[in-house]
């Protein structure tokens, strides 16, 4: 099945609200269930699968703001390395009064190996997420760049690997939950059974007990660094987009994974204004280049360029330099850079200047009424 735009999936508009999301969701996840589908299983799998991947990444908030930015690619690596699984589904609570009022649908969700009981050891022991900000000049949303950051984390212990008991091996299983981390409880309820799961009192989750706590970080299995992370920012990016780098956040409890690091970038200050990708300049011409031609420096994203001012240049002129703009993400073909010209009149004259201006322009440029004024100063002077 080829990869279908997730709002397309929910069938809404890119505006839609998180609550109208929810609610497409709901409406579509009741329609695909195979209790009322008249598709067969398979097909309805995947139809089921789709809904929820596109649900999973327009729910959350973050991820929703990665993939409208930088589409699929954007959410890539929060899902394994062949896509969404129903690992990766974190709205379950969403669909109870689903499941609950048809077994079956249950059963539809038990077929999934019970992906719904939870999450690896891994998962749930998983380390926090580390939240940074660089600052790029805006030439780098037209190069792309490589900036090197510097992420003070907690990072796996190399002595214990992470671990916390000495040398990585001085670890049991957990007798309580045999090295799960969690234990079911079963109930009964009517027709359905309840499982509920939840965390190994005895382990913690880690499904392993420290038999001899490492000496280099007292059985933590964490010590703190600060490590330089060269990040990959690519052409035509948008101001505020937020790049993730899985694994490089703050190190889990014992058994866990680290968390991810998110960069978001900003761009400094600049005269040029983006819009898409168009670049947006002004220009101050003064009013003798206006009128004669000449030549003026036009900020650019490389630095500045000379802009040929042709005679008789009216104010708010725009020109466009061709090719002089923003590329669409991860591209190279540039948007054009439009140029305002506002046209500079001097604020005050010498006698001389007023003299040489009404000699050129006087007698066109004043309003008929006024016309005989002036020569009587002049006479009078
Ligand atoms: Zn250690
Ligand atoms: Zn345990």
């Amino acid at each position: 099945m080829p990869k279908r735009d997730y709002y397309q999936v929910l069938g809404l508009p890119r505006t839609a609200s998180t609550e109208e999301i929810k609610t497409a969701y709901r409406r579509l996840a009741r329609q695909h269930h195979p209790d009322v589908s008249k598709e067969n299983t398979k097909v309805a799998e995947e139809k089921f699968k789709e809904l929820s991947e596109a649900y999973e990444v327009l729910a959350d908030e973050q991820k929703r703001h990665r993939y409208d930015q930088l589409g699929f690619e954007g959410v890539a690596s929060d899902f394994g390395p062949t896509g969404f699984t129903w690992q990766n589904f974190t709205h379950v609570q969403d669909l109870e009064d689903l499941l609950g009022a048809s077994p079956l649908f249950a059963q539809f969700f038990g077929g999934f190996g019970g992906a719904f009981g939870g999450f690896t050891r891994a998962e749930r022991n998983r380390g926090a997420d580390v939240e940074l900000t660089v600052r790029l000049p805006l030439l780098a949303a037209v190069r792309g760049a490589h900036p090197t950051v510097e992420v003070p984390r907690t990072s796996p212990c190399p002595a214990c690997r992470g671990t916390g008991a000495k040398d990585g091996t001085a670890l049991e299983t957990c007798p309580e939950c045999q090295g799960q981390g969690q234990v079911r409880r079963v109930r009964s309820q009517g027709y359905t059974q309840l499982i509920t799961i939840g965390e190994c009192p005895r382990c913690h989750g880690a499904g392993r007990r420290i038999l001899e706590r490492c000496p280099e970080c007292q059985g933590r299995g964490r010590t703190s660094t600060v490590e330089k992370i060269e990040l990959a920012v690519p052409a035509g990016v948008e101001d505020g987009a937020v790049l993730r780098i899985p694994g490089h956040g703050e190190a889990g409890r014992p058994g866990g994974r680290s968390g991810d690091l998110y960069v978001q970038v900003v761009f400094e200050p600049s005269p040029i204004r983006r819009d898409g990708q168009e670049a947006h300049a002004e220009i101050a011409v003064p009013l003798a280049v206006a009128l004669l031609g000449g030549e003026v420096s036009v900020p650019t994203l490389e630095g500045h360029a000379e802009l040929k001012i042709p005679a008789g240049t009216q104010p708010e002129t725009q020109f466009r330099l061709r090719g002089h703009g923003f590329p669409p993400l991860r591209g190279s073909s540039r948007g054009d850079l439009l140029v305002t010209a506002h046209v500079e009149l001097p604020r005050s004259l010498s006698a001389h200047e007023r003299e040489l201006l009404k000699e050129a322009l006087g007698e066109t440029s004043r309003p008929t009424a006024s016309r005989r004024e002036p020569f009587f100063r002049r006479r009078g002077t």
